[in-house]
């Protein structure tokens, strides 16, 4: 639907107050040229509305002070929905990423799609109540990305809804919205732990920046030029299932049926293996007298190894990290992008992995590249709902139509003084 002139107007103030607020409404007439009239009467509209707020007060050190206006951060919310193989995750989220609410229900492979669907208006239906005192803005939706246990299970209700058109993007988009009577949108999940790092997380603000997960798969989420990245079909970006060691033959298939794929080699379930092994053949370690490895190999009884400086498990870690960093180098050659984003539980390894990982990473980028940086993201387990969110957001705000709002840059706190308890 085209917008007219006063809500292209409305939509521009808001998504600067949404990006640079706190903000005068001097400087929005400053950045946009409009009348001081007109945003004055804009900002009323928005006010009205409680998309915005008055916050405080800048004081320039010359003439009166000016009212500050904000986005609504406590009002303003969305539900996101991700799903693995084995949960289904929910999260109501601030537009400032403050998450109110989050739970996972279990997802049992097999159960019928109506059953599965009944399941989720339940739950949406719940939190529609919970938070009817709220302005929920739209329900956005993490499609799952590949894992083992989807792929391999191609009978199952969970391989129907790994691909576009499925159940997800028609049947459950069409009820939800009937059911809410709000805005709902499916993604790709393969971008929304870009989504969410470059809204919410580390990433805010930057362009180019590649996100790594580091734990049972390794997964890249990718952002360009300030876009995500999905490919053709939504499925870019399978960093995991490049193959690093051609050489190898007596290794076992990786699902994606090719051997020495840098999952196969460096996840974490490849690292138990080799620790495993090693133990199995009489390798001296601390680990024998970890107190409990009756559940096989975990991230924590090798963190406990390493910080003991237990040799064996030192070599293996070292061994998956100098691998890793080969593949996100060449992630690095192929995109150059002024930030990488590791996030997963592999990270719970600490120091002695993080350092090995980020100096083969810096070895194997050609020079010209090496001007990045590597940062761990903040958040894990809500990633890809976070993401749902993050692009529910951006669908509210139309923020395509202003993507070079989100260019400017904020002036920093030493430079705008703020009064905030000043009415
Ligand atoms: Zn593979």
């Amino acid at each position: 639907m085209p917008i007219n002139n006063y809500l292209h107007k409305q939509y521009l103030i808001l998504n600067i107050i949404n990006h640079l607020g706190p903000i005068s409404r001097t400087e929005l007439s400053l950045l946009t040229d409009y009348r001081p009239a007109s945003v004055s009467a804009i900002v009323k509209d928005l006010l009205d509305q409680r998309l915005i707020l008055e916050t405080g007060q800048s004081s320039t050190g010359q003439g009166r002070k000016r009212t500050l206006l904000e986005v609504n951060n406590e009002h303003l919310c969305a539900i996101g929905i991700s799903f693995s193989s084995k949960h289904i995750t929910y999260i109501v989220s601030q537009v400032n990423g403050v998450i109110l609410y989050q739970t996972m229900s279990p997802l049992l492979p097999g159960s019928p799609k109506e059953e599965l669907i009944q399941k989720i208006l339940a739950k949406v239906s719940g939190l529609l109540d919970m938070f009817g005192n709220k302005k929920l803005v739209g329900i956005g939706i993490s499609d799952p990305p590949y894992d083992p246990a989807v792929y391999q299970q191609t009978d199952s209700l969970i391989a129907n809804y790994t691909h576009f058109n499925s159940w997800v993007h028609k049947q459950l988009k069409s009820q939800l919205e009937a059911l809410s009577g709000l805005p709902v949108q499916t993604y790709s999940g393969v971008t929304m732990p870009a989504m969410a790092e470059q809204r919410f997380g580390v990433a805010k603000g930057v362009q180019n920046f590649i996100c790594i997960e580091l734990s049972n798969g390794i997964g890249a989420s990718i952002c360009c030029n300030g876009m995500p990245v999905g490919g053709e079909h939504g499925k870019a970006a399978e960093l995991g299932h490049t193959v690093i060691d051609y050489s190898v033959t007596n290794q076992k298939l990786c699902y994606c049926g090719k051997p020495g794929c840098v999952e196969t080699s460096t996840a974490f379930p490849a690292l138990a293996a080799k620790i495993s092994g090693a133990l199995n053949q009489g390798v001296l370690s601390v680990l024998k007298s970890y107190q409990d490895l009756s559940d096989g190999i975990t991230i924590q009884a090798i963190r406990w190894a390493l910080d003991k400086e237990d040799q064996m498990c030192m070599y293996y870690v070292k061994d998956i990290a100098i691998r890793l960093g080969v593949a996100i180098a060449n992630a690095v050659n192929l995109l150059n992008p002024k930030l990488v984003v590791l996030y997963g539980f592999m990270l719970e390894l600490g120091d002695f992995f993080l350092r090995h990982l980020e100096s083969s990473i810096r070895e194997n980028v050609f020079a010209p590249l090496k001007d990045f940086e590597i940062r761990t993201s903040n958040s894990t387990e809500t990633l890809f709902s976070l993401g749902a969110v993050a692009e529910i957001f951006s669908f509210y705000f139309k923020q395509e139509n202003y993507r070079w709002v989100y260019q400017l840059q904020p002036e920093s706190p030493d430079e705008k003084v703020i009064a905030q308890d000043t009415p």
